[in-house]
């Protein structure tokens, strides 16, 4: 069987110990195995502070975006190989391997526009000179410096390419090395990623690092100038978040993890409208994608009571449309969760959420799907659950589902809907359907504080959305509470996290002159 290894110190090792298999979800094949016992991690560190750090940081931010488009091309040409990987590793559909493939290289080049943009600086000026003195001779401005350690990375396996490569992008660009950690049971196309990375040979010497398996002892050796990024549940982000690292060390720790996003149908919006239409595919789209194993994924749905009906109806036939089955064949339109005990905790979660709400739709041991061996794989068909009250199913505002699973609830008054999405613990998207602009203003600006994202679906976006379920590089992705509190991407903004901003004060003629604009 194919052994993964970590690329760290500039060379691929192989781990020692006993190995963890990465399994085919749809057939429960072997794909490859690892294990990072034995790798010398403090030399790993040390490799990428001492050596991939100055690197990065000798070259302008034009010099940095040169090398994420190399990187980009060199990823670009590989593509098709990727997706058979994601087919085989991930139990994803074709469209589902290329919404993370093509998510990952969409960010890359995002990244190689704000690095064009900043062009020959290394630093980032952050604001004008402001007086702090009697007169204008005195003054003070913020600047930002590249952290002078490196960057862990300890990824979802959900997207193994785009949540690898869109952490790595925006710290390359500021000029810190990364040490990439993806979950180890999708690991196959980020090995497979980095190998093209480090054979094309674009980035210097230590400013990527891979660790096929698990972090052994990398992260107790943090210290004040790396960070941690990590993204996955909110159980593992406690037990990073009480790492000594961080907590006696101060290492920043930025968490993405779960999220229970709503979708919210305004009372305006009838029936087979543009704006209805919208927001049915938007939800029916995220409940199929990826199996709903998608951090931004709706669900909760929010609807007038009198359009409820008509909405579960189309979003039903919707669902028992879907083609479930092995993603090799070319029909299936929604594969198999990712591992035995990530479709255990699904039928747990809608064991729970049955006692509470009414199910509408599916079926939790489907039998007779296409490509598959009877009694193998991880599968389950789309659920669609209905409740009576906004408050009539605590769980659904408490537990996240993480599959194919979507509840709707009906709303009455802003006031109560507002709080049932904010009981939530905090998300990463919501968005909102509706042609009318009071409402939309007062639900969009009342959501703002309980999310990282919103969208507004109308007449005038529709056919032109992404859906909320798409995270935008020049927008910020993370939310508050549950759903991590961290901030990711956003243009520059996501370059802050590996930068240290810093207060200079002096005489202001001369600090225009040693940081101008
Ligand atoms: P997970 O079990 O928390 O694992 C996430 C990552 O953490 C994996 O790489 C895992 O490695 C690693 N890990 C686990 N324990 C660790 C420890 N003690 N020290 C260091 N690393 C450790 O999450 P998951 O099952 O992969 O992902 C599903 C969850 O991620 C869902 O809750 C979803 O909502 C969330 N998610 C959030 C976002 C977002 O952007 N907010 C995006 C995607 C997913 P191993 O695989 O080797 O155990």
């Amino acid at each position: 069987m194919l052994q993964l290894k970590c690329f760290v110190g500039g060379e691929w090792r192989k781990g020692s110990g006993k190995p963890a298999v990465l399994l085919n979800p749809a057939t429960e094949d072997g794909l490859a195995e690892t294990s990072s016992a034995g790798i010398d991690f403090a030399a790993a560190l040390t490799h990428a502070r001492t050596i991939g750090g100055p690197a990065l940081r000798a070259m302008s931010f034009a010099e940095r975006a040169e090398k994420l488009q190399g990187v980009y091309e060199a990823l670009y040409a590989y593509r098709e190989e990727f997706i058979e990987l994601s087919i085989a590793n991930g139990g994803n559909t074709r469209n589902d391997a290329k919404f993370d493939i093509d998510g990952s290289t969409a960010t890359l080049l995002a990244y190689v526009d704000v690095g064009r943009e900043l062009g020959d600086r290394h630093l980032i000026n952050d604001g004008d000179i402001t007086q702090i003195g009697r007169t204008p001779r005195y003054g003070g401005k913020h600047i930002c410096t590249p952290l002078q350690g490196a960057a862990v990375h300890v990824n979802a396996y959900n997207f193994p390419a785009w949540g690898m490569i869109e952490k790595a992008a925006v710290a390359w660009l500021a000029g810190v090395p990364v040490i990439s950690k993806p979950a180890t049971a999708t690991a196959l196309l980020a090995h497979r990623m980095t190998e093209v990375i480090v054979e094309a040979g674009v980035m210097p010497d230590g400013a990527f690092s891979f660790v096929a398996g698990s972090t052994g002892d990398l992260l107790d050796q943090l210290g004040p100038q790396d960070a941690l990024a990590f993204t996955g549940s909110g159980t593992t982000a406690a037990v990073l978040r009480s790492l000594r690292a961080h907590t006696e060390r101060s290492v920043r720790v930025n968490v993405e993890a779960d999220s229970l996003n709503a979708a919210i149908m305004g009372p305006d919006v009838s029936p087979g409208s543009d704006t209805w239409q919208m927001m049915l595919n938007e939800v029916a789209n995220d409940v199929r994608q990826k199996a709903g194993q998608k951090c931004t994924a709706i669900r909760r749905v929010f609807l007038p009571p009198v359009q409820m009906a008509d909405f579960a109806a189309a979003l039903k036939e919707r669902m028992e449309d879907i083609v479930v089955g092995n993603p090799a064949d070319a029909n299936v339109r929604l594969g198999p969760l990712v591992s035995r005990t990530q479709l255990d905790d699904v039928r747990a979660g809608i064991g729970e959420l049955s006692e509470q709400a009414t199910k509408i739709s599916g079926n939790l041991e489907p039998r007779d799907l296409p490509g598959v061996e009877p009694g193998k794989g991880f599968f389950l068909t789309p659920h669609v659950f209905q409740v009576a009250g906004i408050d009539a199913a605590p769980v659904v505002h408490e537990r996240e589902i993480f599959g194919p699973v979507v509840t709707l609830l009906p709303w009455e008054d802003t006031a109560t809907l507002i709080d049932a999405c904010a009981r939530g613990g905090g998300s990463l998207v919501s968005s909102v359907y509706t042609d009318d602009r009071s409402l939309a203003r007062e639900l969009l600006t009342g959501l703002a504080p309980y999310n990282g994202r919103l969208t507004h679906g109308s007449s005038k976006v529709a056919g032109i959305s992404p859906g909320p379920g798409t995270v935008m590089p020049q927008l910020v992705h993370g939310g508050p509470g549950r759903a991590g509190g961290g901030e990711e991407l956003g243009g520059m903004r996501g370059m802050s996290f590996y930068m240290q901003r810093t207060a200079v004060q002096g005489y202001s003629a001369l600090l225009d002159k040693f940081f101008p604009d």
